[in-house]
């Protein structure tokens, strides 16, 4: 964006203007859509010049490790969108999670994760922080006195996902900020689910955003990326660490989550609409035990999703009667739904969170979690909800 924000058009723009007109840098060929920079290297225009931009006394590009010009458009647009001084786009979602934590964590520190968050994530932090000397706490999401609790001077980061999968418990993103910033810590929250068009965790005080852009800012299951959102002095430091070690996003997968960003805002109303109608139709059929979503009037975390977010999202789960094979036989039964656990597409997906996604938890942690076997999460894409209300029927009609 143009450094004389007096000059800038977009400095008052709102949020679709942004998704569409954000981080365009044009090039003297006048092209309209957004380019792809497939170069791993830069000219420069003198030694002198590389000198500089070497020593960083310049700006421009050196190297496609550092920065590329098309990463940059997705990072200032998404930055844009989501309310932060800037962004660093990673390799994948993982990434993103790892850059933050190498970044701004020391043998000694110690982190508050959600127990409820993706998998992987869980492991990130037991297995690997753990081995550099970083020590986890996890809590439940909806515990705030337990995340109170944990809290100790060491304590640099409190990490969560709301809304949590696939159980859609929201948490008080504000509430935990303050408890963060009363004791020296920062906020990151995982924004994957709701995405800046509906939920904007650093107007609500968090430090830091993390994407798996993988999920609905690419919005049509094509590329893996991820990217991470805060003050510029923050993503300085995951920066540095993104150029030492790598893993950056490519400018082809950049390209296609800039373009996806264009249209984020009217797919996501889009699958929270559907979303929406089949949680409520899928409440009233006489096989279902239960619907988590927190669209649902009766749902715990409603309130404050209606406060905190703009919409409720497009993922949804529910408990059918007869357990594990009643579950599994309602998967094999839908027709149109993709059996994967993949989310953010523009197709619906349907998977069993107890043998696949929380699989590798023990009986009890899943029990704890709130995960039983009788467990289906939907993804609700973009198809027509008349039929994909009529796949979950075939899908009811086998539990029997
Ligand atoms: C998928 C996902 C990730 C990991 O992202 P990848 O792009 O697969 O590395 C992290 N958080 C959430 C909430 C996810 O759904």
């Amino acid at each position: 964006m143009s450094s004389d924000q007096s000059d800038d058009p977009l400095a008052d723009a709102r949020l679709d203007t942004l998704a569409i007109r954000a981080g365009i840098h044009r090039t003297a060929e006048g092209e309209h859509s957004e380019p792809i920079f497939t170069t791993s290297s830069y000219v420069f225009d003198s030694a002198a010049d590389a000198a500089a931009r070497f020593a960083g006394d310049s700006p421009g590009n050196v190297y496609s490790r550092y920065t590329n010009p098309t990463v940059r458009s997705f990072e200032e647009r998404l930055a844009a969108l989501e309310g932060g001084e800037a962004a660093v786009g990673t390799s994948s979602g993982m990434a993103a999670i790892l850059s933050t934590c190498m970044a701004l964590l020391a043998a000694g520190d110690h982190v508050i994760c959600s127990r409820d968050v993706f998998g992987t994530t869980t492991s990130l932090f037991a297995r690997y922080m753990a081995k550099f000397g970083v020590t986890v706490d996890f809590v439940p999401l909806l515990a705030p006195d337990q995340w109170q609790a944990a809290m100790r001077p060491e304590t640099r980061l409190l990490y969560l996902e709301t809304p949590s999968n696939p159980l859609c418990e929201v948490a008080d993103i504000r509430q935990l900020a303050d408890l963060a910033h009363a004791g020296g810590a920062l906020l990151v929250v995982d924004n994957c689910f709701c995405t800046p068009a509906l939920q904007r965790p650093l107007e609500l005080g968090a430090d830091i955003v993390i994407h798996s852009a993988t999920k609905y800012l690419d919005g049509q299951g094509r590329c893996v990326g991820g990217a991470v959102v805060g003050s510029q002095a923050l993503m300085n430091e995951i920066l540095v660490f993104l150029r030492t070690c790598g893993p950056t996003m490519s400018a082809f997968n950049a390209w296609v989550f800039l373009k996806g960003l264009e249209t984020l805002r009217l797919r996501m109303e889009a699958h929270s609409r559907s979303a929406l109608e089949l949680a409520q139709w899928l409440q009233q059929q006489p096989q279902v035990q239960k619907v988590h979503y927190a669209g649902l009037a009766d749902h715990p975390g409603h309130a404050l999703a209606a406060r905190q977010q703009r919409a409720f999202g497009g993922v949804l789960s529910f408990e059918v009667q007869g357990g594990r094979d009643a579950a599994w036989r309602c998967i094999d039964a839908t027709r149109i739904m993709s059996l994967t656990a993949n989310l953010g597409d523009a197709k619906t997906t349907i998977v069993h969170p107890g043998t696949t996604t929380h699989g590798r938890l023990t009986p009890a942690q899943r029990a704890e979690a709130g995960i039983n076997d009788s467990l289906i999460r939907v993804a609700v894409g973009l198809e027509d909800v008349a039929d994909l209300r009529a796949d979950l029927q075939r899908g009811l009609d086998a539990v029997g």
